[in-house]
């Protein structure tokens, strides 16, 4: 090669890494007898690669014995399309591969090439779909088991005990309306993960319309002798009312349903930084373990399932909460100290108009 041709030969390669480099899929290539010729800047990121491995064998650099396997699978077909491995170790990494024998025009073989799609964000929402899915299914074949099974006691002859009958009704009644709240929540959450909420948002005053949900919830509080405090200080903030209401009706239900008897729950707020209002919910019962303070956000995720369901719970009220508030560009958390109760916070954008008088 004269010297003209090896700086052209030198700039092709240049060019080629620089392509090879911004590309997002991992590249890897092997040479005739399956030694690492080329790793791309992606491919080295996936694997965590610290060292250079070219040069070196599949086994070598890597020890996946499983795409070992898949370049050998190459010497009698020409190409794998969509081989889906996941990856040992302590962090969860699914990859889809496509790979290919490379000929020369002789139809010698000269290498292989190898593509990969980290797949990972794709599995975990289609394992959290699954897990979704089997949630829902089992929460209302609860109630409806039992509906069922109280209707058939009922035909069986038990309609005839014109006291029993009104008892089994009475189960019914509750568990047709345990049913119709799962399938309400249920229809929010799709509504809101679907990013089609259109937001009402308006300038609201924080002290009445948290009078207003308080003054909702007076006989719930009384039935436990729970004492609602309004500590909202005098501040605006901007959203929509009805999932405001939503938002500050669900967790003081929370904190009536889990909090104490005779205790005391209170809703109370302060401007913060960056122009937003941190609203806070606060009871004084047995609160709740540091471990599962994020997991409450979760759909389905309850600390004592019996309790949630015998107070007729959905196990979807923290999660439409959260949903609500970080479609107003604020976000929601918990704190505890078990035995002192918890108190759970979200934040708003303050509204830096006028305060406005309730709405209603
Ligand atoms: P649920 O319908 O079960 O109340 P949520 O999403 O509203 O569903 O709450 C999830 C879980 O968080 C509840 O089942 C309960 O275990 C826990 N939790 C929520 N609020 C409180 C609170 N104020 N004190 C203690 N535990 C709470």
């Amino acid at each position: 090669m004269t010297e003209e041709q090896q700086r052209a030969a030198l700039a092709l390669q240049i060019q080629q890494e620089v392509i090879f480099d911004s590309m997002v899929e991992g590249l890897l290539l092997l040479d005739e007898r399956g030694r690492v010729q080329l790793a791309n800047r992606a491919f080295t990121s996936l694997f965590a690669l610290t060292a250079d491995i070219r040069g070196r064998t599949i086994m070598e650099a890597l020890r996946l014995h499983q795409l070992a396997d898949l370049v050998r699978s190459l010497d009698t077909q020409k190409q794998v399309l969509g081989f889906e491995m996941k990856l040992p170790g302590p962090h969860e990494l699914w990859l889809q591969i496509n790979a290919a024998a490379i000929f020369t025009d002789q139809a010698r073989r000269q290498g292989t090439v190898l593509v990969f799609h980290d797949l990972t964000r794709l599995k975990q929402l289609e394992n959290a779909r699954q897990e979704f899915v089997a949630n829902v299914s089992h929460e209302l074949r609860t109630p409806l088991s039992l509906i069922k099974g109280y209707v058939e006691t009922l035909l069986d002859g038990a309609r005839d005990n014109p006291e029993t009958a009104t008892r089994f009704l009475q189960t019914i009644d509750r568990n047709a309306d345990r049913l119709k709240l799962l399938i309400e929540d249920l229809l929010t959450i799709s509504e809101l993960e679907s990013g089609r909420v259109q937001l009402n948002l308006r300038p609201i005053a924080l002290a009445p319309i948290v009078a207003e949900v308080l003054e909702d919830f007076k006989g719930r509080a009384a039935a436990k002798s729970v004492t609602l405090v309004n500590q909202a200080p005098d501040l605006s903030v901007r959203a929509d009312p009805d999932r405001l209401e939503q938002v500050l009706g669900n967790l003081v239900d929370n904190a009536i349903k889990y909090g104490r008897s005779h205790g005391t729950v209170t809703v109370g707020g302060r401007a913060i930084e960056g122009g937003q209002v941190e609203v806070f919910v606060q009871d004084d019962g047995p609160g709740i373990p540091f471990e599962a303070l994020e997991r409450v956000f979760e759909r389905f995720y309850r600390v004592d399932k019996a309790r949630s369901r015998e107070q007729g719970g959905t196990g979807l009220g923290l999660a439409i909460v959260k949903h609500i508030v970080q479609c107003h560009g604020g976000r929601a958390w918990a704190t505890s100290e078990p035995g002192h109760g918890a108190t759970f916070y979200f934040t708003l954008p303050q509204d830096s108009g006028t305060l406005q008088p309730g709405r209603r």
